[in-house]
């Protein structure tokens, strides 16, 4: 017999909401077990209905709200509970960044047994809306027309979107008139059940900086109907339009993109500036989503990485060189390293472009290549990490380790594996002086953060 659970399902009972989850919903402990409970929010005192039992935890459902949370507000958005593309519309933006602040603590010292590290309250926007510069919506039909927006939650039936609150306005627009227009000259939209129609997505991206606009359409085979002339009508219609790209994704797949990129009308490429430098953005380039906070975690990175001009600077998990180019400003030498060819060639292209001749990238992952170097004789002075969300490979934190580079700086989506790594970089010898989360995602659970990390002398 298992041991007899603090609560059963179908149980009315009262609880005191404490933390939330990753998915934003409220956390509440019955005798220690824990209670996950959709639209919850710490400090209120609720009954809920007990609605699963796992061994571990089990799930609820908020059926009264005693005591509501001074930061709870109502959600701006009419779709917010069907998308689920955010997750915290129902928290004031106050309350949202005092969450990831504790969510960011908390794990610094659950995960990574780090006490007493100096957290700084999360940066945050002057304005949390209309913040995104990239849309992928998929395209359904109704009636006759075409539709798009996102996929009902836990399902793949797609609901009609006008605007998204988180999206720049550019994006809404864009989306907009394509389906209008696409849908107008006979395009069908793709049918992912029987695998026929056309139009999968459409992606919109634009520069926040230089207003330029790529829209990219997604279809199952090579054939777009009218493409001319729907593409003369789009080009024609939206201001500030410089690309249109088509891309043939002909699997049966939840991957937004194919293989085959060709470009419809105008320039490969749009161009945006984060601080004083330009990029370069083609349609499958890994670019930030959120540029005006982009901006303050890298200025957090350059200020940790404390350069005087005369350091050798490792740049892992490069991407399209954005980090590197920002640190190249005012170190002597950048090496970036990136595991997609692509971005590496944007990379190049972007040193290029401005004029900066001490960078340079290489393909490969991190852990293999750095390593390479360091077996070579060559290492760093400062070496930075801005890795996916599973964090450093342990053959990478080993190399930091030998090479001891002064100054480690740590960018981080993900504080569970950001708390895992700076454990591993402890016990080597370096210390987290102080840790800044940067809000780049409001509206959601997602957080990200930037540690700075030092050698101790005589390690
Ligand atoms: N620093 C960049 C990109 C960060 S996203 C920016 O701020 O824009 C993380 C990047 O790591 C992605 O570009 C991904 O392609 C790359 N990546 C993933 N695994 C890798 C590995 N093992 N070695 C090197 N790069 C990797």
């Amino acid at each position: 017999m298992s041991r007899t659970l603090p609560v059963q399902k179908n149980d009315y009972i009262d609880v005191i909401f404490e933390d939330l989850t990753h998915e934003g919903a409220g956390v509440a402990k019955v005798d220690g077990y824990p209670l996950f409970v959709p639209d919850g929010l710490p400090g209120e005192r609720a009954k809920v209905k007990v609605i699963k039992v796992n061994k571990g935890y089990g799930f609820g459902r908020l059926i009264e709200t005693y005591e509501r949370s001074p930061y709870r507000v109502e959600a701006p958005c009419p779709i917010y509970k069907e998308c689920g593309g955010c997750q915290l519309q129902h928290l004031s933006y106050e309350g949202q960044l005092l969450a990831k602040e504790k969510q960011v603590r908390d794990v610094l010292e659950r995960i990574g047994k780090l006490e007493g590290v100096k957290v700084h309250p999360v940066l945050g926007m002057k304005d949390p809306w209309r913040y995104r510069n990239k849309a992928q919506v998929p395209i359904g039909e109704q009636e006759g027309g075409l539709i798009g927006g996102f996929y009902q939650q836990r399902t793949h039936q797609i609901i009609d979107m006008k605007e998204c609150l988180i999206q720049q306005e550019k994006n809404d627009e864009v989306v907009q008139k394509v389906k209008e227009i696409c849908g107008r000259y006979g395009v069908r939209a793709y049918d992912e059940g029987r695998h026929k129609g056309e139009l999968r997505h459409v992606m919109a991206r634009y520069g926040l900086v230089t207003g330029e606009v790529m829209i990219v359409l997604v279809t199952r085979t090579n054939e777009l109907p009218h493409k001319q002339r729907i593409v003369e009508e789009i080009a024609s219609s939206i201001e500030g339009v410089k690309s249109i790209v088509h891309n043939v994704n002909s699997r049966k797949t939840n991957v937004i993109m194919g293989d085959v990129t060709r470009v419809l009308w105008g320039e490969e490429v749009i161009y945006d500036f984060i601080g004083d430098i330009k990029f370069a953005i083609s349609a499958r380039s890994f670019y930030q989503v959120n540029p005006e906070q982009t901006k303050v975690l890298y200025d957090k990175a350059l200020e940790y990485a404390n350069l005087s001009g005369e350091e050798q600077v490792i740049d892992a998990y490069c991407g399209i060189g954005t980090i590197s180019l920002f640190l190249a400003q005012k170190a002597k030498e950048v090496f970036g390293v990136e595991i997609v060819p692509e971005a590496i060639e944007d990379a190049k292209r972007n040193a290029d472009l401005n004029g900066m001749t001490n960078a340079s990238f290489a393909v490969g992952k991190a852990e293999e290549v750095i390593p390479d170097w360091y077996k070579k004789g060559n290492t760093a002075d400062v070496l930075v990490v801005d890795p996916p969300r599973k964090g450093c490979d342990e053959a990478l934190l080993k190399t930091i380790l030998s090479m001891k580079p002064k100054k480690v700086v740590y960018v981080s989506c993900n504080p569970g594996t950001l708390a895992r790594d700076l454990r591993i970089l402890e016990d080597g010898g370096y210390r987290t002086i102080e840790v800044q989360p940067v809000d780049m995602f409001p509206q959601t659970m997602h957080c990200e953060a930037v540690a700075g990390l030092e050698w101790k002398e005589g390690s």
